[in-house]
């Protein structure tokens, strides 16, 4: 089962790159068909085949030889993994299982488009944050944890612009954090952002003694927060209730 879901994932992956390179660009993502960017040519079906094909080709377009970003075989890689991930939680493929996926895979994609082109197109946040309301049976419960965590975060935000007296946090980390609360609840919303801060820590300190002043993008970070206190939610909350009561 884990192989057929696994190929489902890439295929998911696949189209994902296509989100990628397109919503950022405000382009239609259904037309054209897949083309090379630089000679237009379009793409035989068999150029098409989720990293075989890039492998096949040595990373480079088919007529212009035009080289191609290691990032689509390495985005349908990962949608193949994360495919796997969820499946691994759920153990049988339902509505749940689809439409938590979709959460994930729609924050992978959000995480690329953060890294590269240091932006968080709104239309992907949302759908990420609408699908997550679905992602359990008590949609209800989903959306009061959304509001909640949207509300915390947006209070902080508040409070640390006064002081810091320049905006903190964008406005896609406050949407983000509503899906994460949709997802995982009050208390897993809290702990996947501190395992995020944790895991970006190295790369901010990096980042401050290199001398560059570079924006490090928070999305991909809580992404894999999410994804973590997703998959470890029930150890979390055990371990939550042994230290909290
Ligand atoms: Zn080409």
């Amino acid at each position: 089962m884990e192989v057929i879901v696994f190929i489902f994932g890439v295929m998911i992956g696949s189209f994902l790159n296509v989100v990628i390179h397109r919503v950022p660009k405000g382009e239609n993502i259904a037309f054209p068909p897949s083309h090379c960017p630089k000679c237009n040519t379009k793409l035989k079906p068999y150029h098409n085949i989720p990293i075989i094909s890039w492998l096949l080709l040595k990373g480079k377009c088919a007529f212009c030889k035009e080289p191609i970003s290691i990032r689509y075989p390495i985005v349908e890689l990962l949608t193949g993994i994360l495919a796997v991930i969820v499946y691994e939680k759920f153990k049988v493929i339902d509505i749940y299982f689809i439409v938590t996926f979709g959460v994930f895979a729609t924050l992978l994609a959000l995480s690329v488009i953060d890294l590269d082109y240091k932006a968080v197109p709104d239309s992907l946040n949302l759908l990420a944050l609408t699908l997550a309301f679905f992602s359990s049976p008590d949609i209800l419960e989903n959306f009061k944890n959304a509001l909640l965590v949207m509300g915390g975060m947006s209070l902080i935000r508040y409070y640390v612009s006064y002081f810091i007296k320049q905006e903190a946090m964008g406005e896609g980390d406050i949407i983000v954090g509503g899906t994460m609360g949709a997802l995982l609840g009050i208390k897993g919303a809290i702990i996947a952002i501190f395992i995020a801060s944790l895991i970006a820590l190295p790369a901010s300190l990096y980042n401050r003694f290199s001398n560059k002043e570079l924006e490090l993008p928070f999305i991909p970070f809580l992404a894999l927060g999410t994804l973590i206190a997703w998959f470890f939610k029930n150890e979390i909350l055990e371990f939550w209730s042994i230290m909290y009561g």
